[in-house]
């Protein structure tokens, strides 16, 4: 805990003496330290790329000028480089706008379940290209919720994505919906969205930071999948916004659960 203390000599006709005033500027300096970690961390990876782009440019200009083979290997990273600095700037961005609307409350009702039908659409050929599949369940009935469409559709297409990625090759994902009469964090009837995968599974020391911005397991891995470390931040500040929550259930070498709580309008 940090105090700012104020020190004031009171002198009038009644009272005589010092006045000794503290402040608790804890979480002050804590946000304080929190953003000067952010901005080194997104130094840091918007540099990597920058400096394996810059270190092939040097090298394409000298030494391998009249390589045709090389033109092509190297431009191949250079691409892949650039369309990982691409993702991070496109995952600042979610994140910056996710947090500008914190205060508004979402207003709009949307099926919850058509939402996460087409999500699914979308990464289904990644899901095959993998050998994998995407299993859903869900009651064949309109599940409304009030939310943005496009923040929710991106915390689905982040959690199923992580879930592919992390599940490994031939992974099968699992997708169901259900709904609880009464949640007891919100006090009202819930719908409870889980994706499951049968990847690695995380250690349960890591499970309370992994909505931490650019928090890894394996930071190797992460970006070698194309991971920027944000996608569980967004993911958490969506759902706070919409009132909901994130649950993670792993074990290791048991695959992982994330479920998404949400209130039903
Ligand atoms: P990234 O871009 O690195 O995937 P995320 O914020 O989406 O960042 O996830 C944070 C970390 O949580 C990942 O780097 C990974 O270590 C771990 N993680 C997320 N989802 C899974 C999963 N389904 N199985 C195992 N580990 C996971």
């Amino acid at each position: 805990v940090r105090y700012d203390v104020t020190l004031s000599v009171v002198h009038t006709e009644t009272v005589e003496g010092v006045l000794m005033c503290f402040t608790d500027v804890t979480h002050l300096q804590q946000a304080d330290q929190m953003r000067r970690d952010f901005v080194a961390n997104v130094s840091h990876e918007l540099r990597t790329p920058l400096t394996a782009i810059l270190g092939f440019i040097e090298t394409l200009q000298g030494p391998a000028r009249d390589d045709p083979q090389a033109h092509d290997r190297f431009l191949n990273i250079m691409a892949s480089e650039a369309s990982r600095m691409n993702r991070l700037v496109g995952d600042l961005l979610s994140l910056s706008r996710v947090e500008e609307d914190a205060r508004m409350r979402p207003t709009t009702p949307l099926d919850i379940d058509a939402l996460i039908r087409s999500a699914i659409r979308n990464l289904s050929t990644v899901a095959e290209e993998n050998g994998g599949q995407i299993l859903y369940a869900a009651p064949e009935m309109p599940n409304l919720i009030t939310a943005d469409s496009d923040q929710m559709m991106q915390v689905f297409t982040n959690l199923i994505e992580n879930a592919l990625k992390y599940g490994g090759q031939g992974t099968e994902v699992k997708v169901s919906c259900s709904e609880t009469r009464r949640d007891a964090v919100l006090a009202q009837p819930a719908f409870l969205i889980s994706v499951t995968d049968n990847g690695p599974g995380i250690d349960p020391i890591h499970i309370p930071r992994l909505t931490e911005r650019f928090y890894r397991i394996d930071s190797h891995r992460s970006r070698e999948m194309g991971g920027t470390g944000l996608g569980l931040a967004i993911v958490k500040h969506i759902l706070n916004r919409h009132r909901g929550r994130l649950k993670v259930e792993s074990t290791l070498d048991g695959g992982s659960t994330f479920t998404v709580i949400l209130p039903k309008s």
